[in-house]
Order: structure tokens, then sequence, then C-alpha cells
């Protein structure tokens, strides 16, 4: 979802217009990505070199109004080479199909699943983002580069349906939907109130909020041979899923959604409270967007105490494999001072880092993060050990082979500090080149580390 400050301004539309609106999504797991990997994509070779989803770095390859105009899957397509020498192993875009605000929606507003801008409804045929034959481009581009794709799942909420009379609420609804796939016709007795009950966990504005407890609304999202999942995953090719909005239904529907197709998964549940996430994860069998770590980084990086970086609860710390961790997403694109830290954070630390596009490809600098990346991949295994923090100063230690240290500096000066690597008489260097030092650790394993202001240095033997 976007801002929730604009859940206001939402009513107003649904009033106005008959509703709308967006949302966001997950996905994630890495024993499952190798189960699927070896069944995967019958319409096309996969190659052995593929990775699989979670082993190195996601990409989010879009934020909030991307250029319309049916050109954000070509210009998607031309990068994908680039991502995968970068060391991308999945990309993750924005919902594909159909949604009531046509050319101009960002696809959290779904009509027509099955509608990829190649259906004339809505005022358009091809998406904001291109037409069906362009997102088959992308997508087989994508696997030929040995990157996944991720598909966002909007599932909580529908939009674009006709007015009808509700036996329910009493009044006229827009719960009647005929889309021109022909596929997933829905009425008012599959979103709520209905005949079964009132209403789920939660609902997105004003939005016709969805069913799942239906058995019909289950065969079209995950059973049939012609649902939502199985046609994403087997037509279109997707490799795995963010669930958007997941606050807003129960935490079994994503549980099901990956028995009947499986697939890395993660889902967008909006909280800070890291036993919250942890919860959340383990009934849905799904991995979780890191907004603890996300709330505590910020709190860490722009109030100037990175301790808080050592006693902040973050998911990645309760459950590493179900840590999808970021730094910004399209919901939350601010700028702001410490940015780049913050992603030294997430790429030396566990979890399955994901670099948002703007950051990558407009704001920061793309060398750095690439280094970044290219550390996460090579260097950043096994558990942590924070070595060390205070208000400016922060050093951790992955433990794995061969591993690192990550020294982060908040301060306006150099920094220096003593720390026990636990690498006895080894030639170490800063595979960041912030740092020209060479220095050999001690017999006992202590060696001084230095970094610049506003800077961090990676150290790994050399
Ligand atoms: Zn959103
Ligand atoms: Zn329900
Ligand atoms: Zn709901």
């Amino acid at each position: 979802m976007k801002n929730l400050k604009l859940s206001l301004i939402f009513a107003f539309l649904v009033i106005l217009t008959g509703c709308q609106q967006e949302s966001i999504l997950d996905s994630s797991n890495a024993q499952d990505k190798a189960a699927e990997f070896e069944s995967e994509a019958p319409s096309e070779k996969v190659s052995l070199t593929k990775a699989p989803i979670g082993s190195k770095v996601m990409m989010q390859a879009f934020y909030w109004d991307v250029p319309a105009g049916g050109t954000w899957w070509g210009a998607i397509t031309s990068k994908i080479p680039s991502w995968n020498s970068a060391g991308i192993d999945a990309i993750w875009l924005p919902p594909v199909s159909k949604a009531q605000n046509g050319p101009f929606s960002m696809g959290y507003d779904p009509f027509d699943y099955y509608d990829f801008g190649n259906y004339n409804q809505m005022g358009s045929t091809e998406t904001r983002f291109g037409s069906k034959s362009e997102l088959q481009s992308l997508i087989t581009t994508a696997h030929a580069n040995n990157i996944s794709v991720i598909a966002d799942i909007v599932i909580n909420h529908n939009s674009g349906g006709e007015l009808e009379s509700n036996i329910f609420t009493g009044t006229e609804t827009y719960t009647n939907y005929t889309p021109a796939s022909g596929l997933f016709n829905r009425t008012q007795y599959d979103f709520h109130p209905n005949d079964f009950h009132g209403n789920d966990s939660g609902a997105f504005g004003g939005f016709a909020d969805l069913c799942h407890d239906k058995i019909y609304v289950q065969d079209w999202l995950w059973n049939n041979p012609n649902s939502v999942a199985k046609y994403y995953k087997d037509v279109m090719g997707f490799d795995g899923w963010r669930f958007d909005y997941v606050k807003g239904f129960e935490p079994w529907v994503v549980k099901n959604w990956l028995n009947a197709v499986g697939g890395f998964s993660v889902g967008e549940y909006w909280d800070g409270n890291a036993a919250t996430l942890d919860s959340w994860a383990k009934s849905a069998n799904s991995s979780a967007f890191d907004f603890a770590c996300y709330y505590r980084m910020r709190d860490a990086f722009e109030g100037n105490d990175l301790s808080i970086l050592e006693t902040g609860d973050m998911l990645w710390k309760r459950n590493p494999t179900k840590a999808v961790t970021f730094v910004a997403n399209h919901d939350t694109d601010e700028i702001y001072n410490g940015k780049l830290l913050a992603y030294a954070y997430i790429l030396t630390h566990e979890g399955y880092p994901t670099i948002f596009y703007q950051d990558y490809e407009e704001y920061l600098d793309k060398d750095k993060l690439n280094n970044l990346i290219w550390i996460h991949n090579n260097k950043a295994g096994g558990t942590t050990s924070i070595l060390y923090s205070d208000n400016d100063e922060y050093v951790a230690k992955r433990n794995g082979a061969p591993g690192l240290i990550v020294y982060i500096n908040n301060s306006n000066s150099w920094l220096e500090r003593w720390v026990s690597t636990g690498w006895n008489n080894t030639l170490i260097k800063d595979y960041t080149g912030n740092s020209n030092w060479e220095p050999y650790t001690q017999g006992d394993g202590w060696v001084k580390i230095q970094v610049p202001p506003k800077s961090y240095t990676i150290w790994s033997a050399k």
C-alpha cells in the first residue's frame, strides 16, 4: 500500500468515482527456491547457473509513478543484463494486470487479473507499463540472464466493478465484475460483507474487500488449473510472489497459495514490530519485508545513534532466512542522510537484501552499490557477531568463510578501532577501497581498522 495518509483521499475518491488504489507485496524462501528451480519454466530453457531467489540480492524494479505510456517494461528489459552482471538474482515488478485506473494505474487497484495489456478496457489496451508481449519479453530476457521474476500479487482488494444492488449492505456497491478476459467474474457474494461473514482482518481504504473464505475465490486465486497463481507461474513464467497488504487477510491465504504453486514469497506486513513480523512469516510460511529493520535503521542513521543497530529488534535477528531487508521502497522513497550507510548495513548482514530502483539508478553511487552487492555475494556468509557500537560507530562480523568485518562511521571525522577478529596472523584489506590499510591481524586475532567520516569499510582476508 502507499501512504496510509492517502486513505482519506481514497475515501473521497471512492465516493466520487467508485473507488481505487494500490499497495505492495512479497516473497522468498531459499529451500523452496532450490526445489522450484529444478521443475521450473517449462516454456523456456533455464540456465543451470540461475541462483535460487534469496541467495544474492533483489532489485525492486519500479518506483511510485514511473513514466506512463507503456514504456516501463521495455526500460526494465534493457537494464536486465547489467543487473545480472551486478549480482542481482531476482527482480520485483509492480502488479502486471489491468487495474481500474487503466493506463495511469500503478496496478494496486486490480480489476482483471488476466489482462496483461492485451484487452481494451479501463481506458486502454496496454497497462501503464506496456503490453503483454513486452511483459513476456521482459520475463524471457530475465530468465536468459539468470534472473528470477517476482510478481506483485494484490488480492486483498479489487477495484473497478459495476454497481449492483447489494443484499448484504442494503445499498448499491461496486461489486459486479465482468472482466474482458472472461476469467474470474465476481459479485457481491465474493466480497465483504457476504453470506459467510462480515469481514476479514482488514480492508484497504474503500476498496471492495475480497473474501478468501469463499471456495469460488480460492479456486480462482490458486486452486483451478486456470487460477491466477497457476496462470502467472505456468503461462507467464513468474518465479515468486510479493503479496501486497497482507494485513488485510489471514496468513493461511498465502500459505495455501504457496501449497498450490510453490515459489519464493515475501509479504508486505507493514509493521515495525519484529515479533509480529516473525509470527506472520511462520503462519504464512513466507518471508516478510523487515519493516522492523527499516525503522531501526531510520532511527539509527537519522537519530545519530548507531547503538540501535545492536540493541534494536529486527526480523533478520529472529528469523534470518525469512527476512527481506530494504532501505527504501515505492512507498517510502524519501532521501535521508546515511542512506548509503544503511545499504552497507543490509548488504553485509543476514536477510535477503533488496535494492530500490531509484537508489540504484538515480540517487546513489551505482559503483558503490555494485561493490556492496559483490561483497554481499562473495564475503557475507555465516552468523553475525556485533563487535562494537555507540552513537556514531558500529562494527560487526559475519562469521562464515570467508566472512567479513564491517565498520560504519556516522561521525564527521576519521575513526580507528582495535577489534577482535578471530582471524589469527591474517593479512586483511578493506574491500570497499575506502581505506588503503592492509594490516596483519595479531596472533590473538586483534587488529586496528579505520573508517573515513560518514562512510564504511569492509574487511576480509586479502
Ligand atoms: Zn503501496
Ligand atoms: Zn472473508
Ligand atoms: Zn481484507
